[in-house]
């Protein structure tokens, strides 16, 4: 069955942008007769708050959207995502990063083949490795490209449907992505493709501002044998300036639209939904 989904993260209130893209998924459910399932990408609790999750229901509500019960907040699924990464180190897939923010920048700036646009590393020697571990040094779980690479023979093969199109997936965009942060224990894009799965997304639909993320998606399902779903990424909604909406601007927030006097149906109607 037809599902698709849409996943803000509490750490802001929602804004026109969030709306367009939430009525888009939310139109090809209806279209399709399928499932609409929200989503709260919550891990994060040092930029989470309860206030912009309760917002999230509330202006969605008001937007005329509905979405099944229980909603899934991964906060509550940390062990869903414990046990993936566990599986991805099993398999030699992770390394342990104990460089901080600063050393991965001056790693990739004095790259020995030119500066590098993303982080590859690697892991420490081993003896390194236990020293630091027995210093009780934090360090973030990195995915290896090359480990996935030998492990899948190579990315050639390595695709998804971005609507009718099948585009080959190009891991390397995104390095040697953060699974799990030092602080939060979990990253990203380990989270959504472990909830994609478990919530039986047949179809992710969003901005294209996550493009680039897909294809590590992608990679991330082929290692952990998960389903790949069929990928849509919309163009986002500009301002009036012609920049997107972020969510640093207050102006045009959901909330006040509403308070400014707008109905659910003129917002609607504004972005080209009724
Ligand atoms: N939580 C992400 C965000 O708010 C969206 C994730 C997704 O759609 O995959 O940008």
């Amino acid at each position: 069955m037809f599902a698709t989904r849409f996943a803000p993260s509490p750490t802001g209130f929602l804004h026109k942008g969030h709306a367009f893209s939430a009525l888009t998924a939310f139109a090809a459910a209806r279209a399709t007769g399928g499932r609409f399932v929200l989503r709260i990408e919550d891990i994060d609790a040092t930029r989470c708050r309860p206030e912009f999750e309760a917002a999230i229901y509330e202006d969605l509500g008001w937007l005329g959207l509905e979405w099944e019960e229980p909603v899934r907040r991964q906060s509550e699924h940390l062990d869903d995502y414990h046990a993936a990464l566990g599986r991805l180190e099993a398999d030699g897939l992770v390394y342990r990063c104990f460089r901080t923010r600063k050393e991965v920048a001056e790693a990739m700036a004095s790259a020995p083949h030119g500066p590098m646009e993303v982080f590859r590393g690697g892991p420490l020697g081993r003896a390194e490795e236990m020293r630091r571990l027995a210093a009780g040094e934090p360090f973030a779980w990195r995915l290896s490209l090359d480990a996935a690479a030998r492990r899948l023979g190579g990315f050639a093969g390595l695709t998804f449907m971005e609507g009718e199109a099948r585009i080959t997936a190009q891991p390397e965009l995104g390095g040697d992505v953060v699974l799990a942060r030092k602080d939060v224990g979990v990253a990203y894009h380990l989270a959504v493709v472990v909830d994609d799965a478990l919530q039986e997304i047949t179809h992710v639909i969003r901005g294209c501002d996550l493009f680039e993320a897909t294809h590590v998606q992608r990679l991330l399902q082929a290692l952990l044998g998960l389903p790949t779903p069929i990928y849509r990424h919309h163009d986002l909604l500009l301002g009036p300036d012609g920049k997107r909406f972020a969510k640093r601007d207050r102006s045009e927030t959901l909330r006040s639209l509403r308070e400014g006097g707008m109905s659910a149906g003129d917002l609607r109607r504004e972005l080209g939904f009724d």
